[in-house]
């Protein structure tokens, strides 16, 4: 099953936030992984992960303030959150979930019990991250098989164009930048120029046409590209 949700790690023992990392991207998720509470905060302003691992003792900013924090501001309050923490007391535990964490794994847990439960969380509050298969308009693209359909016509689609396509259909009406899709279609250390971007856009746009005609993606001056929403809903 392909899994592309994007997990970001806030944790400052290193080896432990390596071994996460390792972990998690072996079941086909991508992560992102920080030391400090305080820069974890600036990043998440720039960007909503799918699911984020926050350690509670952190430099910085703590992560049960990091937490509250996130709780508070409307552009990041529906973060599913699962906290880390080394101290077990049942108080303690019920004073993590109470600054707004939707589950809690105690210090030393098994790492497949952490993949477990982050797989539960991005289920229950995000199913099309590992839907088998997704839906938008006329358009179905199917993860286990790699094959994509419109208007009940398949359609032969690049490994980049279908990964391009993948990425837009979990989150129709999204926009997103070129540098943006270029970490989540190509990945961050890949040395491509954004312009390399438009190309394959133009090609999936090319691939796409047909159906009932409409183009599903949209060109958002200036700021990159998205799933017509509307589409999608149609
Ligand atoms: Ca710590």
């Amino acid at each position: 099953m392909a899994m592309s949700a994007r997990i970001f790690i806030v944790e400052d023992e290193e080896p432990l936030s390596l071994l996460l990392r390792y972990n998690l991207e072996a079941e086909g998720y991508r992560v992102d992984v920080c030391g400090r509470g305080d820069e974890a905060e600036l990043k998440l302003r720039e960007e909503a992960p799918d699911l984020l691992l926050l350690d509670w003792m952190l430099p910085g900013l703590s992560g049960i303030e990091l937490c509250r924090r996130l709780r508070q501001r409307r552009e990041t309050e529906n973060i599913p959150v699962i906290m880390l923490t080394a101290r077990g007391e049942e108080a303690e535990r019920v004073r993590g979930l109470s600054t707004g964490a939707d589950d809690y794994v105690v210090k030393p847990f098994s790492v497949p019990e952490l993949l477990a439960r982050v797989k539960a969380l991005l289920r229950r509050v995000n199913p099309e991250r590992i839907a088998d298969e997704l839906g938008a308009g006329d358009i179905r693209l199917d993860r286990t098989t790699r094959r994509v359909w419109r208007s009940g016509g398949e359609l032969h689609l690049g490994p980049t164009e279908f990964r391009l396509l993948e990425f837009f259909m979990e989150k129709p009406g999204r926009v997103y930048s070129r540098g943006q899709l270029l970490d989540a279609v190509w990945g961050r250390d890949a040395e491509i120029d954004e312009r390399t971007v438009d190309v394959h856009v133009g090609r999936l746009r090319k691939a796409l046409s047909g159906g009932d005609g409409r183009d599903p993606i949209r060109t958002v001056r200036g700021a990159g590209y998205s799933l017509d929403e509307k589409f999608a809903r149609a």
